[in-house]
């Protein structure tokens, strides 16, 4: 394809200074702020910063426009959502990977380099690899595989760095300027590729909409919708521009707090579920606030809970499951429906559901696994249990007083689990008592314990080693056996271990704490991942007492293993 631009210069947003693409394609050279690409003239096709343009190469079809009917009904409003989730890569982010892709090949850089947990690091692998580009990816040592598979299927090198998301940033600058590396991020270029979504949304006749909402990490997409729609008019194609709403979570809003202040904020902590929008420097602040300014445009901000919900909403009454992040449009607007009543709304759902299933399994309690008997599947059904799972998500969950149905035996069970905790002197939150019914459903009532813990003893030692005395019972006789370890849990298991082996070995191939609450005498759940050969068993204990959780989740494991193990 020819001509894709009428000429244009790359100029600061802080001081209008001219820039060169060939030096810079990230801040101003004399100041350091952001850049943005400007036209000679304006043109009725999008026009964008590149000698010549590949047609996108793996989107078939433009992002759909959906009026929410449901929705609208209930809240008296005209409410559409831009699936940006439909994008190739599941984010809207591919907008301009295609765009900054193709802009490092122009410049004949060697590779592109990204700092990235997710998202972006997926988009940009799948452009270079399809323009045979070698891509690296720096993410921080946390990022869990599921997060970095789709850049690992496209071929990027992962480079993983010890630190967190900033560590990875400024390693990641460093490493672009000692080669011939072009630096791929929320920049200039990006936003060029990001505006085309006005472009899209002008065709499909959403471009008349009362409000736009966008929920704004770096703020780079809404500076980008923002810019298509300044050319838009510019080229005559729109009279005016929808109000742009910016939503953040309220635990991580620099932006919104920066719109209020009218000057840019660094967060040093952010932590929301919305993981995509957690940004502690936005970058591009000074767009968002521009495109407030012009716009008449409004910011606000959600709580955690109010994201659960809305995120459940979308899902339950419109059919989309997104990620936390594509919650915050619909919250805001729920928060504010004198505002936006009888109005034009489009939401923009950035991201799919299926890239964060983490944030579900952990605002859920999991299924029991039943035998197969359809007595017990009926019984199961008739417990409660599934209600009490349904309502244990959001809000809801910190009021609701879990009410079962259990059947005796688990019944029993549960009932020796509450004196056994009662008897350490501490009561169940609600939290507690759903975890722990949880736990007690998916125990098998059939199970004979081999081995039993009768008494342990914990010695400190130097150099943070400690040593564990077990006194055990072992199919009736009484064994005392003893280990060093690295910590507690170590040396608990190794000193248990020592004689169990003999019954049935086992590995220790993995253990979970989780700490139920921030009290001090909180319920904490062990989760043990247990094999032998290529046999693995998960199992599960909880009490107010670590070590004492360890110890029931690995008798437990013993007593599943040696029932189950095929030899
Ligand atoms: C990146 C991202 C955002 C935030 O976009 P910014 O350009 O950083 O403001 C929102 N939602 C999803 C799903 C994202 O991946
Ligand atoms: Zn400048």
């Amino acid at each position: 394809m020819k001509s894709t631009n009428t000429g244009y210069e790359l100029r600061c947003v802080a001081n209008n200074h001219l820039n060169s693409a060939k030096e810079t394609t990230t801040y101003c050279t004399q100041c350091d702020s952001v850049l943005r690409v400007h036209y000679n003239e304006p043109t009725e096709l999008i026009q964008y910063p590149l000698d010549s343009l590949v047609p996108e190469p793996l989107k078939t079809k433009p992002s759909a426009l959906k009026k929410l009917d449901r929705l609208s009904k209930t809240y008296n409003a005209d409410l559409w959502a831009k699936l940006e989730f439909e994008h190739p890569t599941g984010c809207f982010k591919d907008r301009g990977s295609y765009i900054e892709v193709q802009k490092a090949r122009e410049l004949d850089a060697d590779a592109i380099c990204l700092a990235s947990t997710g998202n972006m690091a997926a988009s940009v692998a799948a452009y270079a690899c399809y323009f045979k580009i070698p891509c690296f990816v720096f993410v921080p040592e946390k990022t869990t595989d599921a997060k970095i598979a789709q850049a690992s299927i496209y071929d990027a090198n992962i480079i993983r760095i010890k630190g967190d998301f900033s560590a990875c940033e400024a390693l990641c600058r460093k490493f672009a300027k000692s080669g011939n590396y072009y630096l791929a991020g929320d920049y200039v270029f990006r936003e060029e590729g990001q505006k085309s979504f006005s472009y899209e949304l002008l065709e499909q006749g959403g471009a008349d909409a009362d409000f736009i909402f966008v929920p704004i990490g770096c703020g780079t997409n809404f500076g980008a919708i923002c810019k298509g729609f300044y050319e838009l008019k510019a080229a005559g194609k729109i009279d005016s521009i929808p109000r742009m709403v910016a939503i953040q979570p309220e635990q991580s809003s620099p932006v919104v707090e920066g719109i209020f202040k009218k000057e840019k904020i660094i967060k040093k902590q952010v932590n929301t579920m919305a993981q995509s929008v957690a940004a502690s420097d936005p970058v591009d602040f000074y767009k968002v606030l521009e495109g407030i300014e012009n716009t008449d445009g409004l910011a606000y901000t959600v709580t955690e809970d109010e994201i659960l919900d809305s995120l459940k909403e979308m899902a339950v009454e419109e059919g989309h499951f997104t990620e936390p992040a594509c919650a915050l449009p619909l919250a805001a607007f729920k928060n504010n429906q004198e505002v936006f009543e009888g109005k034009k709304c489009v939401f923009i759902l950035t991201g799919a559901g299926l890239k964060d299933t983490g944030v579900v399994a952990k605002h859920s309690l999991s299924s029991p696994v039943l035998s197969p008997d359809l007595n017990k599947v009926i019984n199961y059904i008739n417990s409660g249990f599934i209600e009490m799972q349904k309502k244990s998500w959001g809000k809801s969950r910190d009021t609701f007083m879990a009410n079962l149905k259990m059947d005796e035996d688990h019944k029993k069970l549960y009932d020796d689990y509450v004196s056994s905790i009662n008897k350490k002197g501490k009561t169940l939150s609600n939290n507690e008592i759903e975890v722990l019914q949880s736990l007690v459903f998916n125990e098998d009532l059939d199970l004979e314990y081999p081995v039993e813990v009768l008494d342990y003893k914990l010695t400190m030692r130097k150099h943070g080693l400690v040593h564990a005395t077990v006194k055990l019972d072992i199919e009736g006789n009484e064994v005392t056996t003893e280990a060093k370890g690295v910590g507690p849990i170590d040396a608990i298991l190794t000193a248990i271990k020592a004689e169990t082996d003999n019954v049935f070995p086992l590995h220790v191939k993995n253990h979970e704490v989780e700490i139920l609450s921030p009290d001090t005498d909180s319920l904490v759940m062990v989760t043990l991942t247990l094999t032998n050969q290529d046999q693995e068993w998960v199992s599960k204990g909880a009490s107010p007492d670590t070590l004492e959780a360890v110890i029931q989740a690995f008798t437990k494991g013993l007593a599943i293993a040696t029932k189950t193990s095929v030899v």
